[in-house]
């Protein structure tokens, strides 16, 4: 059995069946027997089904986010907003189904068009920090591509993926569609990465794993998308809104205990306007609310795990250089208060490994070439912002900085309907928006002759 155990108490809140390679072998037969006539279902038909499912996600929205809150430790209006994304993503993706469009290409002796073929049985290996939210975007383009489908949650959070293979069920996705298998990474994950009868694996998580992953998968040449680490930079010019971009760096960096692959947890600021954006920045980290999950309030829980508390807290040692620290918690449960470090030099372990906690580093910059270069001295590049009131030079920022997603004037990475995803060592493919279904199909070529 895996005890699931709820991070604001640190107390087992579910007992559930642990897989292992015999339920992941089970699993993988399982999808390739429903393979066939999954994709034979005519598009529209297939949009419809994927159209209930995201009723039906509508419909379960509250009991989800609950579970969510409470197995990840976020708070409950972030899960509510994430289960919400998790609807939207499906019913996006349903309208893909009837738009995977081929081309025709002049040729010789003949007409040539292509096909966009599913690629057969993928295995979608997801994290703990958004455990539903991210299985979605995988699982939406999957299939609506005509894939079917094993999913391998983190065997800390389980919870709703467990509940979302029976909800796809009794909305109406055959038996064998979707499979859950619910065990160790290194057993179960590991069987889908060397399964011969696996066509991809889309994996989420640490850039050490997703490394083996791509070392496994070569073996059969399998597909493969990752999306891994990050060390986002925010850009913050002297000539922006400063009050604006100091009150929304927190939460940048806080958001979800700093336990999110986009954090922009490296904030470079102009080094004019440092004592200005502190003093600002310091007002706003006092008014996070770090508490229970469940209150309606709160805007910061606990981080997963034990474990995540001691690597966290060891980016944090006596001597460093803490000039600004909230509240959190005492009593049982894997808290951490949010905290940042300035000035941080962008060579220190804080500002080049990812912490996956709510701990910031402040780095200061003189100019527009420093920031680019100090922003592009990491070898991740998932997110990023930039704010600046000088339109020229946002663009030309933007341009410059080597990351899949960056944003102007703001703090947001994600949207269904644009694409998500790393340059260097954050990751290879994207999700969402339209260009996640590249990465769930096969081009076929078909050649007519119609000479002769
Ligand atoms: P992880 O080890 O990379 O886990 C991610 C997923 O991969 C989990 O489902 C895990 O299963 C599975 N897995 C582990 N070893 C595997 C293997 N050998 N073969 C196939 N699958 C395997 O991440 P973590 O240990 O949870 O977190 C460690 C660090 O990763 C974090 O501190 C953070 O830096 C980073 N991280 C990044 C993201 C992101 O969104 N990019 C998300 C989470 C973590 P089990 O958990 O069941 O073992
Ligand atoms: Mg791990």
């Amino acid at each position: 059995m895996i005890d699931v155990v709820e991070p604001a108490t640190a107390e087992v809140m579910a007992s559930v069946p642990e897989a292992g390679v015999e339920e992941t072998d089970a699993a993988v037969a399982a999808a390739k027997a429903a393979f066939p006539a999954w994709r034979a279902i005519a598009p529209g038909d297939r949009a419809k089904l994927l159209h209930h499912l995201a009723d039906a996600l509508v419909e379960k929205q509250e009991e989800l986010a609950v579970l969510e809150a409470r197995n990840a430790g976020k708070p409950i209006g972030d899960a509510r907003g994430e289960m919400g994304m998790v609807a939207d993503t499906f019913r996006y993706y349903a309208g893909a189904v009837e738009r995977l469009l081929g081309d025709t290409i002049p040729v010789a002796g003949g007409m040539d068009f292509t096909f966009r073929e599913p690629l057969g049985v993928v295995a979608l290996i997801v994290p703990w920090n958004f455990p539903l939210t991210i299985a979605s975007w995988k699982m939406g383009p999957a299939l609506a591509a005509g894939n079917t489908l094993v999913l391998k949650p983190a065997e800390l959070t389980p919870l709703t993926a467990l509940r979302f293979a029976e909800i796809a069920r009794e909305a109406g996705i055959p038996e064998g569609v979707v499979n859950v298998v619910a065990g160790p990474g290194r057993v179960c994950g590991q069987r889908l990465v060397e399964h011969p009868d696996v066509a991809k694996v889309a994996f989420t998580g640490s850039t050490e794993v997703g490394r083996r992953i791509a070392e496994g998968a070569a073996a059969t040449i399998k597909r493969v998308t990752l999306e891994l680490g990050g060390k986002s930079a925010n850009v913050v010019f002297a000539d922006a809104d400063l009050a604006a971009a100091a009150r929304a760096a927190p939460l940048a960096v806080f958001g979800n205990a700093g336990q999110d692959c986009c954090a922009r947890s490296r904030i470079l600021v102009e080094r004019g306007a440092m004592d200005d954006f502190m003093a600002e920045m310091e007002r706003a980290v006092r008014e996070v609310r770090v508490g229970d999950p469940l209150d309606e309030s709160t805007q910061m829980g606990p981080l997963i795990s034990a474990d995540q508390l001691e690597t966290v807290s060891s980016f944090v040692p006596a001597d460093a250089p803490v000039a600004i620290r909230g509240d959190a918690p005492d009593g049982p449960g894997f808290w951490f208060p949010p905290t940042v470090l300035a000035p941080v030099s962008n060579d220190d372990r804080a500002a080049r490994e990812e912490i996956f906690g709510p701990v910031a580093a402040v780095i200061p910059f003189d100019s527009e070439d420093d920031a680019i270069r100090l922003a592009n001295d990491t070898i991740y590049g998932l997110s990023g912002s930039i704010w600046t009131q000088n339109g020229a030079r946002a663009l030309r920022v933007a341009r410059a900085i080597e990351t899949g997603v960056i944003s102007i004037n703001s703090n947001t990475s994600v949207r269904v309907a644009t694409p998500f995803g790393g340059f260097k060592q954050s990751g290879v493919g994207r999700e969402l928006g339209p260009h996640a279904l590249e990465h769930y199909t096969e081009v076929k070529n078909v050649y007519y002759a119609t000479e002769g």
